[in-house]
């Protein structure tokens, strides 16, 4: 019986089907890897003789070998989310001046300084300035927010399909996805500074928040207490 055992065994063949790159929560960062699939033979005296059946599919980081199951890969790796969370401030910053903000310099100033912050450490006013335009030109309906009603702009972004109402969502559902309720909160925080910069929010500033708020997955009440402390200690 014990010669049996040694005798037979079921041994795994892996093979690779493809590779790339994912954040590897054993080495903490991000990290090489090889998609395998495994399958299971019986073998005799170290000799494979019958398929047993398919092992599955896992990750195996190239660099420390630990396998994952294949839903590591829908985390985003940290060159990935920094690019998302960089693009969402962009986003934002560019929602938040086409709402009203576009006339203030502090606003203009506000809005440069949270891009490069986020990571477009060459970001210009000029440049902002230029893709302001552009959306205008794009959208004959965002012109300066004096000539918009107080609902006009939360309806572009919520409902139709204008470019930044599109912008928004894609930048920043996603991210919503893998930000804590206090990542989200501090995103929807620095489009409020941008409104802030240069007084008060205009009604169309506020709309505009409250619908970069709800792209972030963010209660109506907690957006509303999130805004009004903002506002109050701008003030
Ligand atoms: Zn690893």
């Amino acid at each position: 019986m014990k010669l049996g055992l040694c005798i037979w065994g079921v041994r795994t063949a892996w093979r690779t089907e493809d590779d790339g790159e994912f954040y590897c929560s054993d080495c903490g960062g991000d990290r090489a890897y090889h998609r395998r699939t495994g399958t299971r033979r019986l073998t005799v005296l170290n000799v494979p003789l019958l398929t047993r059946g398919p092992a599955g599919t896992v990750i195996e980081c190239t660099a420390c070998h630990r396998q994952f199951g294949a839903e590591v890969l829908l985390r985003p790796t940290t060159t990935r989310f920094s690019a998302m969370l960089r693009d969402a401030v962009h986003t934002i910053a560019l929602a938040v001046l086409t709402a009203g903000g576009a006339t203030g310099r502090a606003a203009r100033e506000a809005a440069v300084g949270a891009v490069r912050s986020a990571g477009f450490s060459d970001c210009t006013e000029d440049q902002l300035l230029g893709l302001l335009a552009a959306i205008v030109a794009d959208e004959g309906r965002f012109r300066r927010s004096e000539e918009l009603g107080p609902d006009s702009f939360a309806e572009a972004v919520d409902g139709c399909g204008s470019w930044l109402s599109i912008e928004l969502h894609e930048a920043l559902e996603p991210l919503a996805d893998h930000l804590l309720t206090q990542g989200r909160e501090r995103v929807l925080l620095q489009g409020a500074h941008i409104a802030l910069a240069d007084g008060p929010y205009l009604p169309a500033e506020r709309e505009v928040l409250e619908a970069i708020g709800r792209c972030l997955s963010l209660h109506t009440d907690e957006i509303d207490r999130l805004l009004t402390a903002a506002a109050a200690t701008a003030s």
